[in-house]
């Protein structure tokens, strides 16, 4: 290795406590769950900026409640829902439309952004607040599918740290503690839950309907990343985000199915070691220590007691069922741009699917062809980048 994705933050200076924080996409459920964290640990925050997505209800109530100087919404109907329900008493700022996120990512009156909005929509926050330097809690894994190249060089250049909230590279950032020698890393094991379908074929696919794609059996997460998690899609965006994050190649990522959600993944070194990190599946626990890195604060969360826990299992994953990690990997093998069409294209089918207007074995057959189609085209600029995501997001809509 490479390079992590910046530099190993020990090394670095961390901005000191109370933390300036902006949260981009704080009415989901990593917004939900991070201000869980803030709000235990008020001495530790000032909760500068809110940005919602079109829940201008729901952000005019985290307002109320959290009293940012900014907040942000996507468009003009969400900004008067926001205005009719804000209580008197407090009026942040208010930004509207997508160039609000990137303004908040990177301005002087925030230290640490918390990058969780959902899919493509994160990549221009993400690298705004990468090259402005900023202290980065990433969430959305999206950003670093269509750009990881782009923003592992904004950060580079200005210093800017990204800590993994995702839960398994999370645990690898633990389990490396430090460590980044190609002669000592051998492989970086994902865990993954299997989701709800684990064990059935593709047959049983055929039939099963949104609802039941959408009832994780470990996790309580946004619609979009449950049916990823079902697909196992999201395993594949992680197996790309890990290699971007950690500077690995795909050869160096596995992944193992545990359905308990109790080991959050592991690292395989030389010596044959592998080190494993623990907990109760909650994302307040990576969160947390995102957000208070490096140290350790205390969360409301059950406690992980192995001896009731009793048994955890592992086993392969099943790529005939489940095509969508295979696809992944193609993609990422076949160069920088097909990962950005892997992500249009499930990004579509799986509005598709919510809306129920295609079946859940459509979205790897759809991925597969959108890739099939795919000639290689640069992108090494972030708006070529962009130009391809909105290109084959046309695309796929026009063929459903
Ligand atoms: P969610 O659907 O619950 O919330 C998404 C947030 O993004 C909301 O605040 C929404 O208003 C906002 N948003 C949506 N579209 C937007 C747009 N075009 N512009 C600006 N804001 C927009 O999703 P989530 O489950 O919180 O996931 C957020 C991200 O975190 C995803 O990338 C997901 O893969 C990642 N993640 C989530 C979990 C989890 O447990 N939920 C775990 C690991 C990683
Ligand atoms: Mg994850």
């Amino acid at each position: 290795m490479k390079t992590y994705i910046s530099s190993w933050p020990a090394s670095v200076e961390c901005p000191p406590f109370p933390r300036r924080l902006a949260i981009l996409g704080a009415t989901g459920s990593i917004g939900d769950s991070a201000l869980k964290v803030a709000a235990k640990h008020p001495e530790r925050f000032t909760v500068t900026a809110l940005a919602g997505g079109r829940n201008g209800k729901k952000l005019a109530a985290l307002c109320a409640r959290f009293r940012p100087a900014y907040a942000a919404v996507l468009d003009e109907t969400a900004r008067k829902e926001f205005l009719d329900h804000l209580p008197t008493g407090h009026a942040p700022e208010l930004l509207v439309g997508p160039e609000a996120y990137v303004r908040l990512a990177a301005m002087d009156e925030v230290d640490l952004v918390l990058s969780s909005i959902v899919g493509a929509a994160g990549f221009e926050p993400t690298l705004a607040a990468a090259e402005a330097g900023k202290m980065i809690g990433l969430a959305n894994k999206e950003s670093l599918v269509l750009g990881g190249h782009l923003i592992r060089a904004a950060c580079k250049a200005s210093g800017a740290v990204i800590l993994p909230v995702d839960s398994e590279h999370n645990a690898l950032f633990q389990g490396l503690a430090g460590h980044g020698a190609d002669h000592e890393i051998k492989r970086l094991i994902l865990t993954a839950s299997g989701g709800p379908f684990r064990g059935h074929d593709r047959a049983f696919l055929e039939t099963v309907t949104r609802d039941q794609a959408l009832a994780h059996p470990n996790w309580s997460m946004g619609a979009k990343i449950s049916i990823d998690s079902a697909t196992l899609m999201n395993k594949g965006l992680e197996l790309i985000e890990a290699c971007h994050l950690y500077g690995l190649p795909p050869e160096m990522v596995g992944v193992v199915v545990h359905p308990q959600s109790i080991v959050h993944s592991l690292v395989e070194y030389v010596d044959g070691s592998q080190l494993a990190h623990l907990g109760t599946p909650d994302m307040q626990v990576p969160i947390a220590h995102c957000l208070c890195f490096p140290e350790r604060v205390t969360v409301d969360v059950p406690r992980l007691d192995l001896a009731s826990v009793g048994t955890l299992t592992f086993e392969e994953p099943d790529l005939d069922a489940f095509p969508c990690l295979r696809l992944a990997r193609e993609a990422f093998d076949a160069g920088p741009s097909h990962p950005i069409v892997l992500n249009a294209v499930n990004e579509i089918a799986v509005e598709a699917f919510l809306g129920e207007r295609i079946g859940f074995t459509d979205i790897p057959t759809m991925i597969e062809a959108g890739l099939d189609r795919h000639a290689p085209v640069d992108v090494s600029t972030p708006e070529a980048v962009l130009a391809l995501d909105h290109e084959v997001r046309r695309e796929t809509e026009a063929r459903l």
